[in-house]
């Protein structure tokens, strides 16, 4: 926290040193300990196999939505605790998975409860991470809170924002991490989660906490990878094509996102081992041919830097 105070830059590029410390004690906590539901509490089935629980703090704070296009308007705390078990069953019986995937979840009405076991004790403790699986081949540095629903298209409920809010600045406090490491799943893999329109209010998110937490947010040096999908056009499915043939794949420059490039990115994801598991209950559509960030890092041409590529791309 001290840290994170000291480093902290007003947008406006005035370096402010100390000057926030003033505005609360050492020991004092900035953020609202949330209610959060316990495994128990919805009576979760044991995990089917022993849960890690890593020896370091989690880096990233990664947001999710549940892809459950029915957006349902029961608010219930009942409702709450019913969908966190069928998430579980869903993770262990179709997925495979040792228990829920993701640490927390939070519902519609702002119910948060507990995903993988002992998720809300080690959080409590502050120190250690719970190793989920929600965000392919980063889950030792991501944990992951689920948002019941589908923001592709639609905002969130407020009462799901709030309590988001809330718990993110209850996380960020225990672990002293900053609010520029609040991401979104589409951040690490290719995918739609956590859904465009809650993407695109990360910013803002990251704003919130931060003023939950008494802390400016410090710009990222970079916008993100885009995210290009079958079916798409433009400049940027041109530059990719480019990439791609660079790459050995035999795809057109049209700038349309057709078969061929879908082939070429689904068969470039599986030779590299790249996720391509949707961390939700559902699938709102095939993402197995979507190419985002963990796809471009690995055709862009090597003479210039990442940050680079992201911000030419962004153009
Ligand atoms: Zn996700």
């Amino acid at each position: 926290m001290g840290e994170a105070t000291r480093r902290a830059v007003l947008k406006g590029g005035l370096t402010v040193v100390g000057a926030l410390g003033l505005m609360k004690t050492q020991t004092a906590s900035a953020a609202t300990t949330p209610v959060i539901h316990s495994t128990a509490e919805w009576n979760a089935r044991p995990a089917s196999g022993a849960i890690v629980v890593e020896n370091h703090k989690p880096t990233y704070i990664v947001v999710h939505h549940t892809v459950d296009p029915g957006n349902n308007t029961d608010y219930s705390l009942a409702h709450a605790l019913q969908i966190s078990r069928d998430i579980q069953n869903f993770h262990m019986d179709t997925r495979g998975w040792i228990d829920t995937g993701q640490q927390f979840t939070n519902s519609r009405g702002g119910h948060v409860t507990e995903g993988r076991h002992r998720s809300l004790e080690i959080l409590r403790g502050g120190t250690r991470h719970v190793q989920g699986a929600n965000v392919g081949n980063h889950n030792s540095e991501c944990l992951g809170i689920e948002n019941e629903g589908l923001y592709s298209t639609v905002d969130v409920p407020v009462a799901l924002w709030n309590s988001l809010v809330q718990l993110i600045a209850y996380i960020a406090d225990q672990y002293g991490i900053t609010p520029d490491f609040i991401k979104g799943h589409r951040d690490f893999n290719s995918t739609e989660c956590c859904g465009q329109v809650l993407y695109n209010r990360l910013p803002e998110l990251r704003e919130a906490v931060g003023r939950q937490l008494g802390q400016a947010v410090l710009r990222a040096d970079a916008p993100e990878w885009p995210l290009l999908k079958p079916g798409d056009t433009g400049p940027k499915v041109a530059t990719a094509q480019r990439f791609l043939r660079a790459a050995g794949f035999g795809v057109p420059t049209d700038g349309v996102f057709g078969k061929a490039t879908a082939d070429a990115v689904t068969r470039l994801a599986a030779g590299q081992g790249l996720s391509r598991d949707s961390c939700t209950a559902a699938r709102a559509s095939d993402e197995s041919a979507y190419l985002g960030s963990d796809v471009w890092p690995l055709i862009v041409p090597a003479d210039r830097s990442a940050a680079a590529w992201r911000a030419e791309l962004a153009r």
